[in-house]
């Protein structure tokens, strides 16, 4: 059985805690590794690792560092098939989305090469008579990610390249369901010539997790995942007095205006409920459709859905693949099972024709979906499409607003009026305007309001840089000895 270990101090560490966790291919349903579980003296000796590295990092100068990065994107660039195939066989999604995935994580290397200009300070001159005053922004010591299974690969780029650049030494837990991508991503890392110590991966579960949120040594937790382990996160990484910013789930809406173009909003329905097998903390989950085309649009929905190829992640043909693990597919499967109980109508059912014995399920779709049933309010996080029919656009943004999610939203409508408003009214982190996957490029931030976001900063762009850094301001002048008095007033500028 294939093993994957930690990577701490620049190489492979076995662990020795006895634990460990299968991981599958979900195309199959066969186990194809064990990854080790960390104790809680594996995560000292990373953070250790990472404690020790980090006063050479730091005074590293910007332009190596950024020449680091450099490296890194080319070596990311030239194993980008590598790193997707990687990421297919422990997640199962098809390989187009993997190489999309290893796309807009480089954007985010990318953006951290440019880290001299990133992190530049001001400077005022005469701020008083013969002082300056400037502002520097230094980086935060360890700093740790906690990742999740649904991008292995991006989202510890979203952190890493950003904390790494600006001369941050990192810990990063991914989730133990996909653990490969990092172990490869650690070796390019390496090889562009990271010094030892900087980056480390420990593989594990809540036992590493918690020994990170209590560790004295970790200066700052980045943290993408559900909503409550967010929270939990937050709450006692807040309490040890680190600095947190932790990513919740997210239940998207795309609400869909009578003079939009239905052919338009079906396409894009299908492509951002399905894509990935639904699991995108940016897929769209629930369509709000206006009356007046609801029945049109549901229809066109409906007629795409057979024409989505479902199968296996590295076979080409297929365009989605399977849900993570044997139990996810089957609670999502359990939320079909409940909607026509509770009032839904099940138009195309995605427990149906599903293939193999992977942990497959098909594309879903219901319509007549309310608040107040478990489809609607709670994440799927499965290939599962609701449909509430709304009266117009107040009403649209009233069941959005009253969302406690609010990670990313869509509109879909020719009226630029509406769009505005609607880009104005919307209690929503990240919109788009007739983009269904509105996942902001790597020089803007990523991030959701309310129960989608714990904590100040949005991550990666110039909100990942405030995050990892903090900011320090100097006044200084160099008086003539011979004018200096002592003076018990309070300093005055003019
Ligand atoms: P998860 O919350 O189960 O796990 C995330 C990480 O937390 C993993 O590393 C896991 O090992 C760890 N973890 C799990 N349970 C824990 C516990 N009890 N105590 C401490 N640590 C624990 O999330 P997941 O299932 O891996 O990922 C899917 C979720 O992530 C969805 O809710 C999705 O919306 C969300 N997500 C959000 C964003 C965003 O940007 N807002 C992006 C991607 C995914």
């Amino acid at each position: 059985m294939n093993r994957i270990s930690h990577w701490i101090d620049g190489k492979v560490v076995e662990s020795t805690s006895g634990n460990s966790a299968p991981v599958f291919d979900p195309a199959t349903g066969e186990q194809s590794s064990a990854v080790d579980l960390a104790s809680p003296a594996e995560v000292d000796a990373a953070v250790a690792a990472a404690k020790a590295a980090f006063p050479a990092w730091r005074s590293t100068s910007l332009s190596k560092r950024a020449e680091v990065l450099f490296r890194t994107r080319e070596l990311v660039d030239a194993n980008r098939k590598e790193i997707a195939s990687l990421l297919t066989a422990e997640h199962g999604k098809v390989l187009s989305d993997s190489l999309g995935e290893v796309a807009r994580g480089l954007e985010n290397i990318e953006y951290a090469c440019g880290v001299p200009q990133l992190i530049k300070g001001e400077y005022s001159e005469q701020a008083s008579t013969g002082v300056d005053v400037y502002s520097i922004r230094q980086p935060l010591g360890v700093v740790a990610g906690i990742t999740p299974f649904n991008f292995p690969a991006m989202v510890p780029m979203w952190m890493f390249a950003n904390a790494l650049a600006c001369g941050n030494t990192f810990v990063l837990k991914p989730s133990e369901k996909d653990p490969s991508v990092n172990m490869f991503v650690a070796e390019l890392l390496a090889q562009a010539g990271l010094p030892s110590g900087c980056f480390n991966v420990v593989q594990g579960d809540k036992v590493a997790v918690d020994r990170i949120l209590e560790h004295d040594d970790v200066a700052g937790v980045s943290f993408v995942g559900s909503t409550p382990i967010a929270k939990y996160i937050y709450e006692e990484g807040t309490k040890r007095g680190k600095r947190v910013q932790a990513l919740g789930g997210a239940k998207n809406h795309m609400l869909v205006l009578a003079d939009a173009d239905v052919d338009m909003a079906a396409d894009a329905a299908v492509s951002a409920g399905y894509g990935s097998a639904g699991e995108r903390c940016m897929a769209i989950s629930v369509v709000l459709a206006a009356n007046e085309i609801a029945d049109e649009l549901v229809a066109k929905i409906a007629e795409r859905i057979p024409n989505v190829k479902v199968g296996p992640g590295n076979e080409p043909d297929s365009e989605m693949g399977p849900l993570i693990t044997e139990a996810h597919r089957d609670k999502v499967r359990g939320y079909v099972d409940g909607a026509a109980d509770g009032g839904a109508t099940i138009v195309v059912d995605g427990r149906e024709g599903v293939p193999g014995d992977g942990f497959f399920l098909n594309p879903t779709l219901l319509d007549n979906v309310e608040p107040g049933m478990a489809c609607y309010d709670d994440e799927i996080f499965g290939p599962v499409l609701s449909v509430k029919r709304v009266s117009g656009y107040q009403d649209g943004l009233d069941v959005i607003n009253a969302s406690p999610f609010a990670n990313g939203t869509a509109i879909f409508t020719r009226d630029g009026g509406a769009a505005r408003q609607f880009q104005f009214d919307v209690e929503v982190g990240m919109v788009g305007i007739n983009v269904p996957v509105p996942v902001p490029v790597s020089y803007y931030s990523f991030g959701g309001w309310k129960a989608s976001l714990f904590g100040d900063t949005h991550m990666y762009g110039p909100e990942g840089v405030n995050f990892y850094t903090q900011g320090k301001v100097v006044t200084s002048r160099w008086p003539d000895p011979s004018t200096s008095t002592i003076d018990l007033g309070f300093p005055e500028t003019r």
